[in-house]
């Protein structure tokens, strides 16, 4: 029988004192158990695996979003097909009542920024482990009781709570700002979770006095949460910003006490790869992917997510040995790619030494993209302030320009042409915010 407190109890255990060599005990342990469930419940596995030596995980071949879609009627494991769960979440987007079963599951779907939709799906048992596991290990507030007002952008399965202790409320990003002020101020919750650029927003109704919330903790999920952003919501609302990491995939990571964003290294295994998919040292950025020890009804084993990482290779202060992500940069696919000088090859440039660049150069900055049409070609989208005259915007130019010019030079590759717009920059709450974005393919991680 399954029992709540044992599962606490191991939960909390299992992050507070376990050393590297019991996760990696457990983890072994944990990954032999998927295999051989996979190969023999699903069918797609037994054929993708046939050949490769079972034993050796590093070997195995890697699923992604695509291979996942294309083969979700042979890959789940309880015989659904992937047409009816796509019904099933169309009709619900429709009627907006996320909290339907649909033949005793929960089935979401994730919205690809290319079209390309991806179906999440996870048994009533699977979703309340997972809820345990945010609930028991996440550093909630000290107070009688948690109000949690959860702006959802796209609906993810199993997260909606009503308790005599914990209550979440969804908040959907409606059409207007004004909107969600309004739900914001009549829930009145003691904390919000949020994608970061709408929780930006919230801050400047907050500052300007529309917003009367005073949550105790700020949740950031969805987008890449730069440095900068997290001061301002910091500093609007007097109170800190932690961030999870998710995906449609698996729960990656939650914050510690201390406010550090540690793997879920018992419920998930996230393997820091090189494009030549060899593990990355700490400290270094590489792409993940993910195997999920929890969701059985979608095996996800070695599935490479677009996402690019660094696990900070300082030990956390909380004393837990799981592993901290020092940080997320954000999709693959938008990192910015320099021509080194010397070669033909192409440098990768994180997102955020762009973006530091950019809103670094001027107060008057409001909002801003940086759109990369080629290796040579740099778009600068920037909305500014009212009143900026001629002589400043070309001022902020220059300071861009030579901004920029220092970061390529940096990373050995040529400073690309940089054209500069003047636009109102509105967020799309339904969209997620991509300030830094590259238009032209390049496979540079595999
Ligand atoms: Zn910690």
């Amino acid at each position: 029988m399954f029992n709540p407190l044992r599962f606490l109890w191991r939960v909390n255990n299992r992050f507070k004192s376990w050393e590297e060599a019991d996760i990696k005990k457990y983890q072994g342990k944990q990954i032999d158990k998927l295999i051989k469930f996979a190969v023999k419940k699903s069918k797609f596995y037994s054929t993708f695996y046939n050949g490769f030596d079972l034993t050796n995980f590093s070997n195995l071949p890697f699923m992604n979003k695509q291979l996942f879609m294309d083969n979700f009627t042979q890959l789940n494991t309880v015989g659904l097909t992937k047409e009816e769960c796509i019904n099933h979440c169309l009709e619900i987007e429709q009627s907006r009542d996320f909290s339907e079963y649909y033949k005793g599951y929960l089935v979401g779907m994730s919205t690809g920024t290319s079209g390309n939709r991806g179906i999440e799906f996870v048994s009533k048992m699977e979703a309340f482990l997972m809820q345990l596991l945010v609930f028991f290990r996440f550093p909630f507030p000290k107070t009688r009781k948690i109000h949690l007002a959860f702006i959802l952008r796209v609906f993810s399965p199993g997260f909606g709570h009503n308790g005599r202790k914990i209550r979440i409320t969804y908040v959907s990003p409606l059409d207007t700002i004004e909107a969600i002020v309004e739900e914001l101020n009549r829930l009145n919750p003691n904390l919000i979770s949020g994608p970061p650029s709408v929780l930006h927003v919230l801050a400047r109704a907050k500052d300007e006095g529309s917003l009367k919330v005073s949550p105790l903790l700020i949740i950031s999920y969805g987008e890449v949460l730069s440095s900068n952003v997290k001061k301002i919501i910091e500093t609007d609302f007097s109170c800190s910003v932690v961030e999870v990491y998710k995906s449609s995939e698996s729960f990656i990571a939650l914050p510690c006490k201390d406010g550090k964003l540690h793997i879920n290294e018992d419920t998930t295994l996230v393997e820091v790869l090189d494009k030549n998919n060899e593990p990355v040292k700490a400290g270094k950025p590489g792409f993940v992917v993910v195997t999920d020890f929890i969701k059985r009804k979608t095996p996800i084993i070695r599935y490479k997510l677009n996402d690019l990482i660094t696990v900070d290779p300082e030990p956390c202060s909380c004393g837990s040995k799981f592993r901290v992500i020092k940080e997320v940069h954000g999709r693959a696919d938008d990192i910015i790619l320099g021509r080194k000088t010397n070669s033909d090859e192409l440098q990768f440039i994180l997102p955020d030494y762009i973006r530091r660049s950019i809103i670094s150069s001027s107060d008057y900055i409001e909002e801003y993209n940086a759109i990369q049409t080629s290796p040579l070609n740099l778009t600068i989208k920037l909305q500014l302030g009212a009143n900026v005259e001629k002589q400043a915007m070309k001022e902020i130019e220059r300071t861009i320009q030579k901004s920029l010019e220092k970061i390529f030079t940096i990373h050995a590759s040529e400073v690309p042409k940089i054209n500069f717009q003047y636009v109102s920059l509105k967020q799309d709450f339904d969209k997620k915010l991509r300030r830094v974005q590259r238009t032209f393919e390049e496979d540079f991680l595999n």
